[in-house]
């Protein structure tokens, strides 16, 4: 069966946008773009649009490509006392100038609604989290569409990046799953996906994990967005081989990267809540 990212975000953005409206004050989002790459110029801007039909307050800050760190982190601090903002995302990658690392622990925690923050990673990390990075949280509740209980279950992450790959093996854990993390050195990766009954790929290499290594029946959830040549999206899946051996699998596009920006909006939401109780 094909989960379907596009139907569980939208029914998730219901979700939110009739919550938003009872609410005395719209949750605010700042998002900061700096200088002009197309790609996150599109996320930024869907970002603003998901915030727009939910009803948040969004705030769309252009910085050029040559700011300083002082005047980036100046920019930060300035929302991290905004009282309209609950979060603060800042689109990576940033110009090679830049630190990040230094820009996101600058981000208040109680507004870093990316959930990269160490703060943040740390409660992940402890199984005490709150606010969660909005990709593996995303696809989360995508398996939790599934019905299947991953308690006990051999989950297989592919990829180790701070962003995906391990808050989500992580998130696996904190289901009491029992998860293999791979990453470029892995050997025999073919015969560790085989055991899988749930495979979770967020490499960046198009098509590369192929449908012979899948356990039939297992979950699998495609991160990875990668464009061929000719312009068509795919993932890091070979899909066509892969559905016919899969209970489960997440398409390209279509799947995991509609959930992540509803996750961020889900995080915003959590933000705003924790931070009107005090
Ligand atoms: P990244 O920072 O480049 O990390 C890639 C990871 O894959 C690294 O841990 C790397 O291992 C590992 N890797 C590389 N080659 C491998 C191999 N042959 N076998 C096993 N592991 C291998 O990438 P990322 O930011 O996590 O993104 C991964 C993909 O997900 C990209 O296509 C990106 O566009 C996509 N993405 C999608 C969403 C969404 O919303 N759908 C969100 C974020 C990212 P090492 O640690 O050894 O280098």
């Amino acid at each position: 069966m094909i989960i379907n990212g596009q139907k569980i975000a939208q029914n998730l953005r219901k979700n939110i946008g009739e919550q938003v409206a009872h609410l005395e004050r719209k949750p605010g989002l700042a998002v900061i773009l700096v200088g002009d790459d197309p790609a996150s110029a599109v996320y930024v801007r869907n970002k603003d649009n998901a915030c727009k039909e939910v009803g948040f307050y969004s705030e769309k800050i252009n910085k050029s490509a040559d700011i300083s760190q002082a005047e980036l982190l100046a920019e930060v601090e300035r929302l991290n006392n905004d009282d309209k903002i609950d979060g603060i995302l800042v689109q990576l990658p940033l110009p090679r100038h830049l630190d990040t690392n230094q820009v996101i622990e600058a981000i208040n925690p109680a507004k870093d609604v990316d959930g990269f923050h160490s703060e943040n990673i740390g409660k992940l990390m402890q199984n005490k989290p709150h606010l969660r990075p909005c990709t593996p949280k995303g696809v989360m509740t995508m398996l939790a569409t599934t019905g299947v209980d991953l308690i006990g279950k051999n989950c297989v992450v592919v990829g180790a990046s701070n962003i995906v790959g391990r808050p989500m093996a992580m998130e696996l854990l904190n289901a009491h799953a029992t998860v293999t993390i791979c990453n470029s050195k892995t050997t025999d990766l073919s015969n560790k996906i085989k055991n899988a009954d749930v495979v979770v790929v967020a490499v960046g290499n198009p098509q590369f994990i192929k449908g012979s290594w899948i356990k039939t029946g297992a979950i699998v959830i495609d991160v990875g967005i990668n464009r061929l040549e000719s312009g068509q999206l795919v993932g890091d899946v070979d899909f066509d081989s892969a559905e016919k051996v899969a209970g489960w699998i997440t398409p390209v596009p279509g799947g995991v990267g509609p959930m992540t920006i509803a996750t961020l909006l889900e995080n915003t939401l959590t933000a705003y809540m924790a931070r009107t109780k005090k």
